[in-house]
């Protein structure tokens, strides 16, 4: 049993739970495998209307997120653990980081909006930026729910079986590598178009130890194909 809370500071927190109230997540939600605290950045803001954004100084297109509002958001967490600036700039998010974090007990999530957020309130409460890939998203709310999906479903008891995540591409049984094609009932199949199309014969002989070896070089070929930087690693 594990008990797992996210701090989630956030100008939108009517998106949280979001998809990860669904499915898995969801129901580990419903059984207190994990909880969640959306706080709202704007109840921290300056003044009559609420301010929590100026514009950068140096000049530039866009607004910056005030630090001393992010600040008094951040400080009215009870336990913020882990610190994490969800950012285009930061470290690339991955299923090392994924299984990393859902050993935390707490973990504060920052979500950006405009142009992000003054440097000065990340360097000072040490924020890690991290990165969902190399694109840029309106906010970080998005990259949020991305992260705490992956960190969820590695939580003792969500997935049922353990040893899924192992075997599952990035994974320790897989060697790091991406995952062998799946295939299911019914053994033969036509498209809409009326080719045929059969499951490799391998897979219905009942040869395990023939199934585990198809499946490693399948698991190494698409991996040489679509991801030979995985490799090096
Ligand atoms: N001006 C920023 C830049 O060029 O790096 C982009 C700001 S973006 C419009 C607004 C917010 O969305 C960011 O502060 C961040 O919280 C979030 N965001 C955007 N892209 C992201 C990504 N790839 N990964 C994580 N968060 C992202």
């Amino acid at each position: 049993m594990s008990n797992l809370n996210f701090n989630l500071l956030t100008l939108f927190p009517e998106m949280f739970p979001g998809m990860v109230g669904q499915s898995l997540a969801g129901k580990a939600l419903e059984r207190r495998d994990w909880s969640y605290n959306a706080v709202n950045i704007r109840d921290f803001g300056d003044g009559a209307h609420k301010n929590v954004d100026d514009t950068p100084y140096g000049g530039g297109a866009g607004m910056v997120m005030r630090a001393d509002v992010v600040e008094a958001a951040l400080l009215s967490v009870p336990k913020s653990g882990k610190k994490i600036y969800l950012s285009p700039r930061g470290k690339v998010f991955n299923q090392a980081m994924a299984r990393e974090l859902s050993q935390e007990s707490n973990i504060t999530m920052l979500c950006g909006r405009y142009e992000g957020v003054d440097q000065r309130v990340l360097d000072a409460h040490e924020f890690e930026e991290v990165s969902i890939g190399d694109y840029v998203l309106s906010g970080g709310e998005p990259a949020a729910m991305i992260m705490m999906d992956a960190i969820i479903r590695l939580l003792p008891g969500v997935m049922g079986n353990e040893d899924t995540a192992d075997n599952e591409s990035f994974g320790s049984a897989t060697g790091g590598l991406l995952e062998y094609p799946h295939y299911t009932r019914p053994a033969q199949w036509k498209d809409a178009n009326g080719s045929a199309h059969s499951v490799p014969e391998i897979l219905t002989g009942g040869d395990h130890a023939k199934v585990a070896r198809w499946r490693q070089e399948q698991s190494l070929a698409l991996t040489t194909l679509r991801r030979p930087d995985l490799l090096k690693k």
